[in-house]
């Protein structure tokens, strides 16, 4: 992933069908750069297969070289959105996307209350006032509140954990990612902010932290990120995340390295789980 987020990408049932004004009132500005909303059930991580509208944010400050939702590197011009949930219909709507327009989709897609409604991106950090807005228009309606996140902006973060109720942090491994920005701090550089984060996640909510893990990944990397969450927040689940094969990923990671990786890492913390995406099985969104 989408680390960030179930891909729109490998959607079977998705067509859209056509642009729409948006909802608004008298003198409404816009509040968010969105890509989609639409409902389906959680692909990823300890919250697997629970009932969730997805709000995806545009725009990322990083290029991981799995992405599967490249297009949400840039701000979109369209965001489109689910009609009812699981339906696949989608009308489109011009960014940026108002509160009005937001709520109308969460109270055509949210199930329940309890649900889950996850902000997910592109970065969503990257837009904090509209993840507050947004969260706070999921808790109205009884929704718990995740975001999922690159993990490396604390201060944006510290803006927003009050509004949220679980944080799905990346701990993003220099050898799969780098800036998008050329002249922005190297990748090498991010486990520090990662441990900002973290602590300031572990302080305010629900956290847990997933590394994507591909044939490429070391050990070392791994030994890194585990020593630094057993420093900060040792009680925090990782999750690792097989890289799913698809689009320019081309080579899934093999069984007995997985789990080698999975036994190495719960002798430094005590809650460590293999959980591969799930939503690219049966082909949901
Ligand atoms: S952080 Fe950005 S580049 Fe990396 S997986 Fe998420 S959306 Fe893609």
């Amino acid at each position: 992933m989408g680390a960030c987020g179930p891909g729109a990408a490998h959607s079977e049932r998705a067509e859209s069908v056509g642009l729409v004004r948006s909802a608004t009132w008298p003198g409404e500005v816009g509040l968010a750069n969105l890509v989609e909303i639409f409902w389906s059930a959680q692909g990823e991580g300890p919250h697997l297969g629970r009932s969730t509208v997805f709000v995806r944010f545009g725009e990322c400050d990083l290029r991981c070289a799995w992405c599967d939702s490249p297009q949400t590197w840039r701000p979109a011009n369209h965001c489109r959105i689910e009609e009812a949930p699981g339906s696949g219909r989608f009308h489109e709507t011009l960014n940026p996307v108002t509160a009005t327009t937001v709520a109308a989709a969460l109270d055509a897609l949210a199930p329940r209350a309890g649900s889950f409604l996850s902000l997910t991106g592109g970065e969503p950090l990257l837009q904090p006032d509209a993840v507050v807005e947004i969260a706070a228009l999921g808790r109205e309606r009884g929704l718990r509140v995740s975001l999922e996140t690159h993990g490396l902006g604390a201060p944006a973060l510290s803006r927003v954990i009050d509004a949220v109720d679980v944080v799905s942090m990346d701990w993003k491994l220099p050898s799969d990612v780098k800036a998008a920005d050329p002249d922005a701090q190297p990748a090498e550089a991010f486990a520090e902010r990662h441990q900002a984060f973290l602590a300031c996640a572990h302080a305010g909510a629900e956290v847990y932290v997933k590394v994507v893990v591909t044939p490429n990944t070391a050990q070392v990397e791994l030994d890194d990120v585990c020593r630094r969450v057993a420093r900060t927040a040792p009680d925090v689940p990782l999750i690792l995340q097989p890289v799913t094969p698809a689009g320019r990923v081309r080579e899934r990671s093999d069984a007995k390295v997985l789990l080698a990786h999975l036994r190495r890492c719960e002798k430094k913390l005590a809650d460590v789980r293999l959980i591969p995406q799930t939503h690219t099985i049966y082909g949901a969104l």
